[in-house]
C-alpha cells in the first residue's frame, strides 16, 4: 500500500530515476544539438545517495523504478546500481529506459545483475534519418543493443518512439511491421513541449489520432480493456495477441491516472515531467549535521510533500502553460 496519496486521491507507486543528464544522441525533440551545460558532476547524486532515495521511496509505497536520463547507460557503475536496487529489503520491480547504443556490451551484465527488462528509444529505421533526428550516425549500435537485450532475455523488449512532422511521420507502419518481425513491443509516444530548443508545435504535432489512422491503413486495431494508471492506450493488432500503444500525453492527457514521481539525477524531486517546482532532497542527502535517522524521516517527508502538492494536470492545454525551464533529457523520461 503506497502512502504517497496526493490530495486528488492518487496514490504514487512509480519513481523514474534519472541517473544522468548527460547523452549519447541529440534527438531534436529532447535537446538541442549544442548542448552543453551539462550539471557538474559534484551536484549529481552519488550512488549511495541514490539508493538511500529509493529505499526511502520504496518503504512510502514506490514498488517500480525505472532508471533513465539523459543516457543511464553512460553511468558507469550501472549494473553495481541495478544491483544495489536489487538488494533492497522492499526492491521494486526495475526496468531501464534507454537509447540502446551501449546495451550491445552491458545487456549481459544487466541481466545479470537482475535488471528485468529494458525500453529502448528508436524513431526511425532508416540511417540518414537517424542520422538527422539524432545528430550521430550510430543506427547500427541501436540494432545490435537490441539483438544483445534479446540474447540477454530482457524480456519484454519495449520500443519508444517519436514522431516529428516532416522527418518520420510516414514510418508509423514500417516501425511496426518491424516491431512486429522482431517480436518487440512499440509504443508510440506523442512529442510533448520539452525540446529546450523551442520547435514543438502544437499545430503540426502528429497526434495520436494521426498514429491511429497511419496504422489502420494496415492493420485492425481495437482496444485492450483495462489500462489503469498506464500511460499508453494498446491496441491489438489484427485481434491479438500482439499489442501497439500510444501514448498521448498532449491530446489525450491521462493525469487523472497518474502514480508517477520523478528524480533528476541532481537530487530534484518533481511530481510531474512538466512541474515548475522541485523538492530538494540532495542537500538533505548531504547535510552533515542530521543522522542517517533523520535523513531518512526527512526525504520521507519531502516525498509526501511533493506528492501533496501535486497539480490536477500537466497544464500543456492550458493557454497560460510555460514550458519546464528544464529540458526532457535532464528531467528523465
Ligand atoms: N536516453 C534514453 C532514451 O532515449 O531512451 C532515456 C531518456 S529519454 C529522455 C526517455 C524517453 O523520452 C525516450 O523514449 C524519448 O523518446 C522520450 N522523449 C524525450 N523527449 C521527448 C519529447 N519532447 N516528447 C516526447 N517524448 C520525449
Ligand atoms: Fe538522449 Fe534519450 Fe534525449 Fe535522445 S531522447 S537525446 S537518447 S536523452
Amino acid at each position: 500500500m503506497s502512502t504517497l496519496i496526493d490530495t486528488y486521491g492518487r496514490s504514487h507507486r512509480d519513481l523514474r530515476v534519472s541517473l544522468t543528464d548527460r547523452c549519447s544522441l541529440r534527438c531534436t525533440y529532447c535537446m538541442p544539438h549544442d548542448f552543453a551545460a551539462w550539471l557538474p558532476s559534484e551536484k549529481l547524486l552519488r550512488t549511495d545517495e541514490l539508493l538511500t532515495v529509493i529505499e526511502v521511496a520504496t518503504s512510502a509505497g514506490i514498488d517500480e523504478v525505472r532508471l533513465t536520463g539523459g543516457e543511464p547507460l553512460l553511468r558507469p557503475d550501472i549494473a553495481d546500481i541495478v544491483t544495489r536496487i536489487n538488494a533492497l529489503p522492499k526492491a521494486p520491480k526495475l526496468s531501464l529506459t534507454t537509447n540502446g547504443l551501449r546495451l550491445a556490451e552491458l545487456a549481459g551484465p544487466l541481466a545479470d545483475a537482475g535488471l528485468m527488462r529494458v525500453n529502448v528509444s528508436l524513431d526511425t529505421l532508416n540511417r540518414e534519418r537517424f542520422k538527422m533526428l539524432t545528430f550521430r550516425d550510430r543506427i547500427g549500435d541501436v540494432f545490435k543493443g537490441l539483438s544483445a537485450a534479446r540474447e540477454a532475455g530482457l524480456f519484454p523488449i519495449k520500443i519508444n518512439s517519436v514522431l516529428m512532422p516532416a522527418v518520420n511521420e510516414d514510418e508509423a507502419p514500417a516501425l511496426l511491421r518491424w516491431a512486429l518481425a522482431q517480436g518487440f513491443s512499440l509504443r508510440f509516444i506523442e512529442q510533448m513541449p520539452l525540446d529546450a530548443g523551442g520547435i514543438w508545435n502544437r499545430s503540426t504535432m502528429v497526434t495520436a489520432d494521426d498514429i491511429f489512422a497511419a496504422l489502420s491503413t494496415n492493420y485492425a486495431l481495437t482496444p485492450v480493456p483495462a489500462r489503469g494508471s498506464a500511460p499508453a492506450e494498446e491496441f491489438y493488432i489484427n485481434g491479438g495477441p500482439e499489442t501497439v500503444g500510444i501514448i498521448a500525453s498532449v491530446t489525450r492527457p491521462f493525469c487523472g491516472s497518474c502514480d508517477r514521481l520523478r528524480l533528476t539525477s541532481d537530487g530534484q524531486l518533481r511530481s510531474c515531467l512538466f512541474s515548475h517546482e522541485e523538492m530538494d532532497l540532495r542537500r538533505v542527502l548531504r547535510n552533515k549535521e542530521l543522522s542517517k535517522e533523520e535523513i531518512h524521516q526527512e526525504i520521507a517527508d519531502r516525498f509526501h510533500k511533493t506528492v501533496l502538492g501535486k497539480l490536477p494536470g500537466h497544464g500543456i492545454n492550458d493557454l497560460n502553460f510555460i514550458q519546464p525551464f528544464r529540458p526532457m533529457s535532464a528531467i528523465g523520461g
